[in-house]
Order: C-alpha cells, then sequence, then structure tokens
C-alpha cells in the first residue's frame, strides 16, 4: 500500500520503520523535521497525505489532531482510510471522523497500548473505533505494527476504550503503590506481599507484571531506576481525559478523580520524566 504517516516520534517512527519493513510505500511528515531512513519525506502533512490508500497520525493531543485533520482530510484520494492512533479526547476523536465523513472518507480512531517498545517490536494492541469497512481496511496494518486489533464500536469507541484502560490502571497503580507503602511499614516484606497478592484476590497487572518495588516480580520499570516505560506525564494526560469524558456524560469516576489529583501532585513534584510506578516514592 501506499501509505502517509505524520508525527514520527517515539511512537510513530517505529511503526512507521515496520510497515517500510513489511514492503509498503511510507511517505512521513513531521513539523520536527524528523527524517526516517526509506520512509519519504514530505513537505507537509497534506503532501504526505495525498493520493495515499491509507493515511496514518501519531500526535500529541486532540487539537493538534484537528488541525492536522483539516489540512489532511481535502488531501484525501477517494477510496482512502484515515486511521489516527493518537491518545486523544473522544470529541476531537468524532470531529476527526465527521470531517473525514464529510469528503467521503473511511476513518478509524485506534489509539494503542504497549509503549514504545511494543512500537518497535511490533506488537502493539489498537482498540478500534468507526465502521465495520474502515476497520477491515486498516486491519492488514493493524496486523504488521501490533500484535492484537479489537473493534470496539462505531466511531470514538477506540478512545473510550483506551481512557477506561488507563483510569483503571492509574487507579490500580496507586491503590498497589498503597499496599506496599503500608506493607513496609508494618514491618511486612514487599516479597511476601507479592507472593501473597500475586496469587490473591488483589491481583492485578500493577502488581503481577509491573511491581513498583524494586527486585520484587518481573523485570520492571522499579529496577531500572523508574526510567520509563510509561511516563508520569503521560499517565496524567489519559486521566485527564478519563475525567474529561466522565464529565461529558455525567458519569461518576471518584476514584478516576482522585487518581487525576495524585497523578497531577506527582508530576509537578518529583514524578516529571519518570514512570508512573514511581508513584510509590510519593507515598511512602
Ligand atoms: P512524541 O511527542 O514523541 O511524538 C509526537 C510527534 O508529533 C512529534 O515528533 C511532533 O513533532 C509531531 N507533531 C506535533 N505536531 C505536529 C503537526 N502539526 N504535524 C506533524 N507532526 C506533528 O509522542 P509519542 O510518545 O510518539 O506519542 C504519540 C501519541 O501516542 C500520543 O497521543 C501519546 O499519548 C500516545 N501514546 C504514547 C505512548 C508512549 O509510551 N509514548 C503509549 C501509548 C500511546
Amino acid at each position: 500500500m501506499k501509505i502517509g504517516f505524520i508525527g514520527l516520534g517515539n511512537m510513530g517512527a517505529p511503526m512507521a520503520a515496520n510497515l517500510i519493513k513489511a514492503g509498503h510505500q511510507v511517505t512521513g511528515f513531521d513539523v520536527a523535521g524528523v527524517t526516517l531512513e526509506g520512509v519519504a519525506t514530505a513537505a507537509s502533512a497534506a503532501e504526505a497525505a495525498r493520493g495515499q490508500d491509507a493515511v496514518i497520525t501519531m500526535l500529541p493531543n486532540g487539537e493538534i489532531l484537528r488541525t492536522v485533520y483539516a489540512e489532511i482530510v481535502p488531501a484525501g484520494a477517494q477510496g482512502a482510510v484515515f486511521i489516527d492512533c493518537s491518545t486523544v479526547d473522544v470529541d476531537s476523536a468524532k470531529a476527526a471522523h465527521d470531517m473525514a465523513a464529510a469528503q467521503g472518507l473511511l476513518s478509524v480512531d485506534a489509539p494503542v497500548s504497549g509503549g514504545v517498545g511494543g512500537a518497535s517490536a511490533g506488537t502493539l494492541t489498537f482498540m478500534a473505533g468507526g465502521s465495520d469497512a474502515a476497520f477491515s481496511r486498516a486491519a492488514p496494518l493493524f496486523e504488521i505494527m501490533g500484535r492484537k486489533a479489537v473493534h470496539c464500536g462505531a466511531a470514538g469507541a477506540g478512545q473510550s476504550a483506551k481512557i477506561c484502560n488507563n483510569m483503571l490502571l492509574g487507579i490500580s497503580m496507586i491503590g498497589t503503590c498503597e499496599a506496599f507503602a503500608l506493607a513496609e511499614k508494618l514491618g511486612l516484606s514487599a516479597q511476601s506481599l507479592f507472593d501473597v497478592v500475586s496469587t490473591s484476590s488483589g491481583s492485578c497487572w500493577s502488581v503481577n507484571t509491573y511491581c513498583p518495588v524494586p527486585g520484587v516480580g518481573p523485570q520492571s520499570p522499579a529496577d531500572n531506576g523508574y526510567k520509563p516505560g510509561f511516563a508520569a506525564e503521560l499517565m496524567l494526560k489519559d486521566l485527564k481525559l478519563s475525567q474529561q469524558a466522565a464529565d461529558s456524560v455525567s458519569a461518576m469516576t471518584p476514584m478516576g478523580a482522585r487518581a487525576t489529583e495524585l497523578y497531577a501532585e506527582f508530576v509537578a513534584g518529583q514524578g516529571k520524566g519518570r514512570d508512573f510506578s514511581a508513584m510509590i516514592e510519593k507515598l511512602k
């Protein structure tokens, strides 16, 4: 396929590289002037999108996504599929779909989980929203860049799934950190707590796979000085999106709200640039 790729940052660059490796023809654009081996460089986002079979965006936020879509949608070829993999607010995702639909283009919101490691290894999980036709056009590309793609529903459903998952993750990580911090004060070793919880009803991904205590459980950022991994500021971004979405539908998310406050304090203090599991140091 001929593919336009806009936003060649930490995630976009390795995703584009995997498409090249699989034999696709990729034209890229990034405002920061990023160039990538094997990727033709366009002079603008519109130029990267013009005449392509698929156009992928991997951008920082919803405001930028809307600006870029206003530029690239008019350049879209008939029959093209527009795939946005950025994590953005649900309203911006829907606005991007509306712009594409007004031009007769297929579109999918398809945020990812798996981080930079998953983007490089081609093992991302895609959670997608959009029509069946749009999802089937995008699916072969998801297979190259990822290991799993779930069609969650109509326009915006991918972003909804992403922020619900990450709100739960933020809450569960704080709960995990609280439990380990309390155990320490009670004179219980982290290893003993892990051995019990990881096979008991408190088990969860934050304990079993990504334990915030160094030397306990499988390798995690805690074993690497809390170098991200998944940076605390990205967790804060996703928690804020969850609260924006909750407000827009009057959903009650008191734990999500408190997790957002705690991560905001953490990022304003010692947490910036560190993995989100370093929250344990704040709670200690
Ligand atoms: P990044 O900041 O490294 O990359 C974003 C890129 O977009 C930058 O290179 C920037 O120059 C470019 N850009 C900004 N405005 C642009 C414009 N108008 N036109 C063209 N390019 C533009 O961020 P990232 O880590 O690659 O994340 C991208 C998206 O993926 C975000 O929405 C993030 O929330 C999401 N995400 C990131 C991770 C992760 O671990 N990094 C994991 C899952 C999801």
